[in-house]
């Protein structure tokens, strides 16, 4: 018996996390109580086959799991009454471990949301980011986030972008605002800030029933997000009032598009030429996944000073969209506007972005990027659309046809 207490005393020792436990206990019952099946249960995770001699293991009061055995006789029964205090100290240090390790993790999740909100405002960029962040944080759950679109007050699902479950759509669809709904796998959190409804954040797991401590995780970060959502929504509404983009300096996309309406009634009018240029960075998406938020951000900023540089005085560039910038350029006949837009394309392509401040953690210093581009001049049956209509319409043939290219649409 001390021989084999010892030898479970070595196990307990080296085993430091519960795949190794398992395994470990699982030969130690065979080698040494013929157990041919062995299960290590903790807490809830809740197995699929159970094996008729079970042994539960408390700590004090506190059920922490069971030991499952296909037999057991006296001898290790016996055995189990005075070895079940380690066992359960054991138990309880990889159970604290885990849970610490999620704790990190959830913090960090927490962190990162509180940075977006502290630097972003646009939803569209805002939710694809917060969503990421909670597939990697919830492994074992389908997310599904929607938001309440408020001209119609119908929930929109903003991530991912497909949803095939009918049963999450109906209840976003059908959710009164304040309800909160949980049904065996599935979780459904409305999003609520101060007082307003912004939408609602659904979690479906793939395993077994929602866990309490995963529902308590998915709560906090649902007013975290309600909090970030709520934020985006009132900072846009002070923007639209706003002239200039904050990161770049810009004309807003509002405030463009009245300077748009302007330039091409001045154009109609004095019957002079007027070229819009369309411009989308080619995969940006991989910088800010690469490199992290604030690299984006650079970069943003630093084409926008190189497009600013090579700018007239009475021309106009505006933000558009995230990456998207427009540039009109009055008094101007589209080979003019061909060269001003194959330099810009020269000069993004040829700039060298010091990111080391930006993300100090990156082992790459210097980043290099590429400017698609489309051109297009108003002609006189034109509308005020069509400027940027059919500038945008060359920019996509100039990112179908290979990106870091100019394209002009002759229409
Ligand atoms: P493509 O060459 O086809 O244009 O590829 P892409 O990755 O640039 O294309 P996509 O339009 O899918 O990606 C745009 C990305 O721009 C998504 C979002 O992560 C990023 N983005 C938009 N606005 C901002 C912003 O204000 N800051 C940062 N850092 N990223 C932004
Ligand atoms: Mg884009
Ligand atoms: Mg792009």
């Amino acid at each position: 018996m001390l021989d084999k207490i010892g030898k479970l005393s070595n196990i307990l020792y080296e085993s430091y996390s519960e795949e190794l436990l398992s395994s470990s206990l699982g030969t130690f019952f065979k080698d040494n109580f013929g157990v041919s099946d062995f299960i290590l249960d903790i807490e809830d995770a809740v197995k699929a086959v159970n094996l008729p001699n079970r042994y539960p293991i408390f700590n004090n009061d506190k059920y922490l799991g069971s030991l499952e055995f296909s037999s057991m006789d006296d001898n290790l029964s016996q055995f189990l009454k005075i070895c079940e205090k380690f066992i359960s100290i054991k138990i309880q240090n990889i159970l604290l471990i885990k849970k610490m390790q999620k704790d990190v993790n959830y913090h960090d999740t927490m962190k990162n949301i509180a940075k977006i909100i502290e630097t972003q405002y646009e939803l569209k960029y805002i939710i694809p980011i917060i969503g990421e962040m909670l597939d990697k944080f919830f492994e074992d759950y389908l997310i599904y986030i929607f938001l309440k679109d408020d001209s119609t007050g119908i929930s929109v699902l903003s991530y991912p972008n497909d949803c095939k479950d009918e049963n999450i759509l109906n209840i976003t669809q059908n959710l009164q605002e304040k309800e909160l709904i949980s049904e065996g796998k599935t979780y459904v959190l409305p999003l609520i800030c101060e007082g307003k409804y912004v939408g609602s954040l659904a979690a479906k797991s793939t395993e077994d029933v929602i866990i309490a401590k995963d529902r308590e995780y998915l709560e906090q970060l649902s007013n975290q997000i309600a909090i970030t959502i709520n934020r985006a929504n009132v900072y846009a509404e002070i923007l639209k009032h706003a002239t200039l983009d904050a990161l770049t300096g810009f004309y807003n996309r509002h405030q463009l598009e009245s300077r748009i309406k302007q330039e091409v009634s001045n154009a109609k009018r004095q019957h002079a030429p007027l070229c819009g240029i369309m411009t989308d960075i080619d995969y940006f998406k991989n910088v800010n996944d690469t490199f992290g938020h604030a690299t984006g951000d650079l970069v943003l900023k630093t084409i926008a000073k190189v497009i600013r540089g090579q700018l007239r005085e009475y021309d106009i560039a505006g933000r558009y969209g995230g990456e998207e910038f427009s540039i009109l350029l009055p008094f101007t006949k589209i080979n003019e506007a061909q060269m001003v837009a194959e330099r810009l394309r020269k000069m993004v392509e040829d700039k060298v972005i010091d990111i080391s401040k930006v993300a100090p953690d990156s082992e790459q210093k210097e980043i290099k990027i590429t400017l698609s581009l489309g051109i297009y001049e108003i002609k006189e049956n034109d509308s005020e659309d069509d400027l940027i209509k059919k500038a945008d319409k060359a920019l996509y043939q100039a990112k179908n046809t290979g990106r870091n290219k100019v394209v002009v649409n002759y229409d």
